[in-house]
């Protein structure tokens, strides 16, 4: 997967669609990135902290007990070893830097469930920027511990009341105050979404996901690679990340959407937060909402890298629905003592449905597992009780 064409176009999809008075702001991004990552020393630097603080490289591990169960030998790369849980972490670091290159002293972010928010948070601690993250009045009720734990960290939470009180919201919210303080405050935004640079910046800034898992699959079986690479997709970071160390291989790219916010499947092309992508919309162009189990999948488009990848055939998008997302995090569990998180669970799950089916026997899948499930086992256990 190598740069986007003119204006930030995957194909048709992506582009830069804002308001005059972000285009500025977007090319200096744009521009503050190239430097960076042609820079050794920005490499050097990120790779240290990702290394040393971050915890990476996240291991590879072969799932032995799961692969039986199924017939097709299951790896996880393990993000859910990362520091704060996730993935997120990979690209909240690389936009903390960035920030201080350009000389600015603030993010600002959008959440929904708040892993995002919790990241950048994180990420502005470290680096002794100020933060504030914009998030739904409804993500806010639901999400208290994560609002909690943004304030211990030092960021600021704006709660948004407009429209659906959600993440579509925020998103819209922290565009607003982007405008308002572009000068000293850069937009960390949080996924493989929004106007160009960010979802090629975003993608970038995870393809170390993808990088490290091909050459622990290589070191581990003698230069192969996996026959199918799986990872869920909500925006589609982790998904994004991943399929960047495969692309040019053979291996089989699927994500995996949750089916309440299937937007390869169900969705219309058309624009929203300043790209040009698949979006869940009724017959009048509405924006619908996303619906699903993770609060980290519930986004009601997708990045527009893979409205692309889906419209050439290179990657395909699979759905899961909640029960198999249930069945899924607990078969983890009981068969290798791993609690993934909801989002992660719905990669599992497809790989569940789909061995010796879809996924021929004796296959070998690679599977991203973004987080840790800790944040989910309260609603799992309100879900389907026991213990
Ligand atoms: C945020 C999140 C996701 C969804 O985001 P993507 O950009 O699609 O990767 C998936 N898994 C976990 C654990 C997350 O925190």
């Amino acid at each position: 997967m190598g740069a986007p064409g003119p204006g930030g176009r995957f194909g048709e999809f992506g582009g830069r669609f804002v308001p005059e008075s972000l285009v500025a702001a977007c090319a200096e991004v744009e521009e503050a990135f190239k430097e960076a990552w042609d820079d050794p020393l920005f490499h050097r630097e990120l790779d240290g902290i990702l290394a040393d603080y971050g915890g990476r490289p996240t291991p590879l591990t072969e799932c032995h007990r799961l692969s039986v169960k199924l017939g097709v030998n299951v790896l996880l790369k393990r993000e859910d070893l990362a520091h704060t849980g996730s993935h997120k972490l990979n690209n909240v670091i690389g936009q903390a830097l960035l920030t201080k290159r350009m000389g600015k002293q603030r993010m600002i972010a959008e959440t929904g469930a708040g892993q995002h928010g919790v990241a950048t948070a994180t990420a502005a601690a470290l680096m002794g920027l100020e933060c504030a993250v914009f998030m739904g009045d409804v993500d806010m009720k639901r999400q208290e511990l994560n609002v909690y734990r943004m304030e211990l960290l030092g960021a600021e939470v704006h709660r948004v009341s407009s429209g659906s009180r959600t993440l579509k919201d925020a998103v819209n919210e922290a565009m607003r105050e982007w405008v308002a303080s572009v000068g000293t405050t850069h937009y960390c935004l949080g996924s493989v979404m929004g106007p160009h640079p960010f979802p090629y910046m975003v993608r970038e800034l995870q393809r170390v996901v993808g990088d490290e898992s091909r050459e622990q699959y290589r070191r581990l079986r003698g230069g192969a690679d996996p026959d199918v690479v799986v990872a869920c997709v909500g925006g589609g970071s982790n998904a994004a990340g991943t399929f960047a160390g495969f692309v040019e291989t053979d291996a089989r790219l699927v994500g995996v959407e949750a089916a309440g916010g299937a937007a390869i499947a169900r969705g219309i092309p058309g624009v929203l937060h300043g790209m040009h992508s698949r979006l869940l919309q009724d017959e009048e162009g509405q924006i619908l909402e996303a619906h699903s189990i993770s609060a980290g999948l519930d986004y009601p488009g997708i990045g527009p890298e893979h409205a692309h990848l889906a419209a050439m055939g290179r990657a395909t998008y699979e759905q899961a629905d909640d029960g198999e997302v249930l069945s899924a995090f607990r078969l983890l569990a009981e068969y290798e003592g791993i609690i993934p998180a909801l989002e992660s669970a719905h990669a599992l799950a497809w790989v569940v449905r789909e061995a010796g089916r879809a996924i021929p026997a004796g296959s070998s899948v690679l599977v991203t597992l973004s987080g840790r499930g800790d944040k989910d086992v309260a609603q799992v256990r309100a879900l389907i009780g026991g213990a």
